[in-house]
């Protein structure tokens, strides 16, 4: 099993052609609303591989289930504060400004994240929940002989006792560089640090041993939810009992596929999809 912690937002993307300056008003020609934030995002990826995943959250009254087929919702809390909400302008050019309202997402706590059972299988946590439920996540996931994979966005420094319960690190390179040198995640105690590269694929830093392993060809039409496609992909590798090398080539194809057509989530790959590259 995975067990997902992490934010469930709904996007509001708002079509523009010019992101407003401060204090002017601007006509948009269109927008959309769907499900989104990290958290609900990286187990959509998990569920449409066709993998069992369990979703730690907080959501408002306003959650909509049936955005998250095939996950495991018994651990998410609805609270009395709105679902997240991401509004995202979005210009022609593709230049995006983002304000992200946490509502819910911001409740979720140590209590919440610190009590999942079931035999060992793989944590994925990300940030956009408040640190002390990711950490004590962390915690009680390494105690019980979980694989600990997090993703470090949105870019935070990090304290040493949660980088030392991690075991697979997935930056991208701008959260790694408010992470430090990967040497020294490291020599904090992580495990392995998977730099994502966007088009140019990732790097895989080990005690001693960096490689990198470049992107799968694909006409992008979205990059938007590549990151948490990879880390899902990467999570469900990890789970079936992949070792680190083959799990990242496999996330490597997943994130690319996922950029095939807009929206975070609407271009998932399926394991046999991914297999068949
Ligand atoms: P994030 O969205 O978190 O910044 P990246 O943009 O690095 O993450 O994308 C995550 C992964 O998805 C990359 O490591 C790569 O494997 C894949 N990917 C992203 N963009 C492309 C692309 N244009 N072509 C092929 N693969 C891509």
């Amino acid at each position: 099993t995975v067990v997902v912690v992490g934010s469930v937002n709904i996007d509001l993307v708002v079509h523009t052609p010019l992101i407003a300056p401060p204090g002017q008003t601007v006509i948009a020609t269109g927008s959309g609303t769907g499900p989104g934030g990290k958290g609900g995002n990286q187990a959509a990826a998990v569920a449409h591989l066709g993998g069992a995943c369990r979703l730690i959250a907080a959501v408002g009254p306003d959650f909509d289930p049936s955005t998250l087929p095939g996950v495991d919702l018994s651990l998410v809390r609805t609270t009395a504060e709105p679902t997240g909400l991401a509004v995202v302008m979005l210009d022609p050019s593709g230049e995006n400004a983002i304000t992200v309202v946490p509502g819910a997402n911001a409740l979720l706590s140590p209590e919440d994240t610190g009590s999942f059972t079931g035999p060992p299988g793989v944590l994925l946590a990300s940030l956009e929940v408040p640190l002390p439920a990711v950490t004590e996540a962390a915690r009680a996931a390494r105690e019980a002989g979980w694989t600990v994979v997090l993703n470090p966005a949105p870019a935070r420094a990090l304290p040493a006792s949660l980088l030392a319960d991690v075991d697979v690190l997935v930056p991208n390179e701008h959260e790694l560089a408010a992470l430090g040198a990967p040497d020294d995640l490291i020599a904090a105690g992580v495990g392995a640090v998977v730099v994502t590269l966007g088009a140019a694929g990732c790097r895989i830093h080990r005690p001693g041993d960096v490689r990198t392993i470049p992107a799968h060809p694909v006409q992008a039409v979205d990059t938007t939810g590549a990151g948490d496609a990879f880390c899902g992909a990467l999570a469900w590798a990890l789970d079936t009992g992949r070792d680190l090398d083959t799990a990242v080539r496999f996330a490597v194809v997943a994130g690319a596929l996922a950029t095939r057509a807009v929206g975070a989530r609407a271009a998932l790959a399926t394991a046999a999809e991914v297999t068949a590259q």
